[in-house]
C-alpha cells in the first residue's frame, strides 16, 4: 500500500488553519493509521494531519521509539490543545515538511496537554523536555505554524531562497 506524501514547504495547504474533528469515526481512525504508517517509515517522531493534506485537528506522536530498538508506541490525539505551559527550553528542531533544515526553537519546557483518544475518551498529558517540544510542534502545524516561523526573519528567508533553488533545479532536471 503506497504511503501518503508528506506536503514540503512551501506548500501552502500547510498553512490553514485545520478544523476541530466533531466526531471520530473509521476515515478518521483510517488517517491515523496512516498517518503513524507514514511517522515511523520516515522516520519522524511526530506528525499532524494536515501534514498529509488533512485540515483535521489529529496528530501522532512517538518520542520513545528509535529504529533499532523500541515497539511503536504511537499517541493518537483528536483536538489536543496545550493548557498551561512552564519555562523555556531551546531546541533542535527539524520537520519532514521542512526538508534538508534543522534549526534551535525557542519553546516551553513543561506542558500540560488535553485532548481525546481514538475512542473518544478524554486525555491529559504532563510533558517535559523532548515530548514538550514535539507537542507544541505538532499542534503549531493544526494552526499553520512551521518551526521556521519561530526562528529569525533571516535565517528563514535564506531557508525559503535555498529551498526555492532546489525546487527549480528539480523542475530543470525533469
Ligand atoms: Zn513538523
Amino acid at each position: 500500500m503506497a504511503l501518503r506524501p508528506v506536503l514540503q514547504f512551501p506548500d501552502k495547504r500547510l498553512r490553514e488553519v485545520s478544523q476541530p474533528i466533531a466526531a471520530v469515526d473509521d476515515a478518521i481512525r483510517e488517517l491515523a493509521r496512516d498517518m503513524c504508517d507514514v511517522m515511523y517509515d520516515e522516520p519522524g517522531i511526530g506528525l499532524a494531519a494536515p501534514q498529509v493534506g488533512e485540515q483535521m485537528r489529529l496528530i501522532v506522536v512517538d518520542t520513545e521509539w528509535t529504529e533499532e530498538g523500541a515497539e511503536p508506541n504511537p499517541l493518537i490525539l483528536v483536538n489536543p490543545v496545550i493548557t498551561e505551559s512552564n519555562g523555556t527550553l531551546q531546541w533542535t528542531e527539524g520537520c519532514l515538511s521542512v526538508p534538508d533544515f534543522e534549526a534551535e526553537v525557542e519553546r516551553a519546557e513543561r506542558v500540560h496537554l488535553e485532548a481525546e483518544d481514538l475512542d473518544g475518551n478524554a486525555v491529559e498529558i504532563e510533558a517535559e523536555g523532548l515530548q514538550a517540544v514535539c507537542f507544541q510542534h505538532e499542534i503549531d502545524h493544526l494552526d499553520g505554524i512551521l518551526y521556521i516561523d519561530h526562528i529569525s526573519r533571516l535565517k528563514r528567508n535564506r531557508y525559503a531562497e535555498k529551498r526555492k533553488k532546489q525546487l527549480r533545479r528539480e523542475l530543470e532536471e525533469d
